[in-house]
């Protein structure tokens, strides 16, 4: 009752939110404007606080802020042992504040509390462990030169990294960019997504307090065509990491190619193929299935939204899709019995709905779902068309819901080809129990992540990244530090 839902866990109180100013140069700060814009809670469509509102006065003083930092102090200066020190205490923190953390992104983003506490901040936490214990372990190599010389080379920090995320994953996205840039010696400007400034900020406090040096982590709140542009048309950016939209990727490519040539990377979408074959295990495919495309109630970017099954099981299958998706609980994401909660917000939310209508005028065949549910927030009901043709809109474009297209196969040809029709090439996954269609078709797919008889296993050593319009670049794994490094050669005559 507590929290005007009399749904969630009793004993559990929403936490106080403390940090809503811009953080720049180790301070909470309000905007050089004194404006704020306003972040709601997707359960009821309420403001739930106003937040700082950063413009470009704001990026260039964040920015003059990194680039002192890494110019002069002691973050990139310092022992890649020390900088691991402290990014261990930074994990430490936030291992202490789990279920605020949890909480955050529950209000600000409708994600499921309970699954917060287990997946999303201890995820978080693994990758900034993972890169503060590869911090000291960053090298060049000694050249065997053609000439009468001797050489090696250094890797050197890039610089000043400029961090541009979305709303679906606010902590993990945060970790997954901010962890090996900081690690490699960068200082760095996050500019997380609108829809989500709220767990930023207080993962800005924990670093003050783990003891990473002012200036060398900042945050700046507000909207991607204001502050968003500024950080990427900054001459004094060194990089852009970037997950988003491929639309907004492009406009990012041509501002860093504009201004001072800065490297980036781009995360973009994805419409990832799942292929079900006739000898998977049924109940397992059913359920991994529902999940690939209704967890996080569809706002991820790997969504298994395309669900290719091979004709023998494809009517048994869709027989227990429907009823598993009837089983999936739409509601309060405080609720431990809940397991979808609402979209992030309105736009996201007509736009699911739009592309509902979208695969009905197609032609496509609604076998559940299609509704919006609850008399308040963004709630939609776990959707299924059948009949769905690579043709149609609810097929090539990124719906970013809980929506689900089936599409019946033959043959593993026809799966591979059919799979690869799409612009995207984020990942897919393959459920069968033969080596050799699974390695045949892994080897097929062009997409950056396949998972064989699983999906969403995301790990802190897995290169992740898109083929195609899915963006290039690679997150997680030991190459993810490569973006933030640069790579100096050091000759002497012999
Ligand atoms: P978006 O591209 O609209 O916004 C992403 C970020 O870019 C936000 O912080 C936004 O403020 C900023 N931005 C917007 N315009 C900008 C501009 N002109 N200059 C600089 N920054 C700007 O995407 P979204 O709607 O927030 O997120 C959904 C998209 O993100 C989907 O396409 C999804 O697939 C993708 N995504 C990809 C991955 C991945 O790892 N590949 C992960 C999660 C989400």
């Amino acid at each position: 009752a507590e929290n005007g839902n009399g749904s969630v866990k009793e004993g559990f109180k929403m936490p106080e939110i403390k940090y809503t100013k811009l953080f720049i140069n180790g301070e909470f700060v309000d905007a050089a404007s004194g404006k704020e814009f306003e972040t709601r809670d997707p359960r009821t469509g309420d403001v739930i606080v106003n937040v700082a509102e950063a413009d470009k006065v704001d990026v260039d003083l964040a920015v003059k802020a990194a680039r002192e930092a890494f110019d002069h102090g002691p973050w990139p200066r310092m022992s890649g042992y020390e900088r691991g020190r402290i990014l261990h205490k930074y994990a430490d923190l936030i291992e202490q504040h789990i279920e605020e953390l949890a909480a955050l992104d529950g209000i600000d983003a409708g994600k499921l509390f309970e699954f917060g506490k287990a997946v999303d901040i201890p995820g978080a936490v693994r990758m900034l462990r993972y890169y503060a214990s590869a911090a000291d372990k960053i090298h060049g190599e000694t050249l065997k030169l053609t000439t009468a010389h001797q050489g090696y080379t250094l890797k050197e920090p890039i610089g000043v990294v400029g961090v541009i995320i979305p709303w679906n994953f606010p902590s993990m996205m945060f970790f997954l960019k901010v962890s090996p840039a900081l690690a490699a010696g960068c200082t760095v400007v996050v500019k997380p997504a609108e829809q989500t400034p709220l767990s930023a900020l207080f993962y800005a406090k924990l670093a003050k307090e783990a003891g990473i040096p002012d200036g060398a982590l900042n945050v700046v709140n507000g909207f991607g065509p204001t502050a968003g542009a500024a950080l990427t048309s900054h001459m004094d950016v060194d990089n852009i990491s970037f997950t988003g939209s491929p639309e907004i990727g492009s406009v990012i490519m041509q501002s860093a190619a504009t201004s001072n040539l800065k490297t980036v990377s781009l995360e973009l979408g994805g419409k990832s193929p799942m292929i079900i074959f006739d000898d998977a295990n049924l109940d397992m495919a059913v359920g991994l299935a529902s999940a690939a495309v209704f967890f996080n109630k569809g706002e991820i970017c790997v969504a298994g939204s395309r669900v290719y099954v091979q004709d023998g099981i494809y009517d048994e299958f869709v027989k227990k899709v429907i009823e598993c998706a009837k089983g999936w609980v739409v509601g309060d994401p405080f609720d431990p019995k809940v397991n979808m909660g609402p979209q992030v917000d309105k736009v996201q939310y007509e736009r699911v709905l739009k592309y509902i209508e979208y695969g009905k005028r197609d032609g496509a065949t609604l076998l559940t779902g299609g509704k919006p549910c609850g008399d308040k927030g963004y709630y939609i009901e776990p959707t299924i068309f059948a009949d769905v043709k690579e043709d149609m809109k609810i097929a090539q474009d990124e719906i970013f819901g809980p929506v689900m297209s089936l599409i019946k196969f033959k043959t593993i040809e026809e799966a591979i080809e059919r799979a690869n029709c799409t612009k995207y090439g984020l990942a897919a996954g393959i459920l069968t129990n033969d080596i050799n269609i699974a390695n045949r078709v892994s080897r097929s797919v062009r997409a950056g992540t396949v998972w064989i008889n699983c999906y969403f296993v995301f790990d802190a050593d897995a290169p992740f990244g898109g083929y195609k319009m899915s963006g290039f670049g690679r997150d997680q794994g030991m190459n993810a530090i490569e973006k933030y490094l640069q790579v100096k050669s050091v000759i002497t005559p012999i």
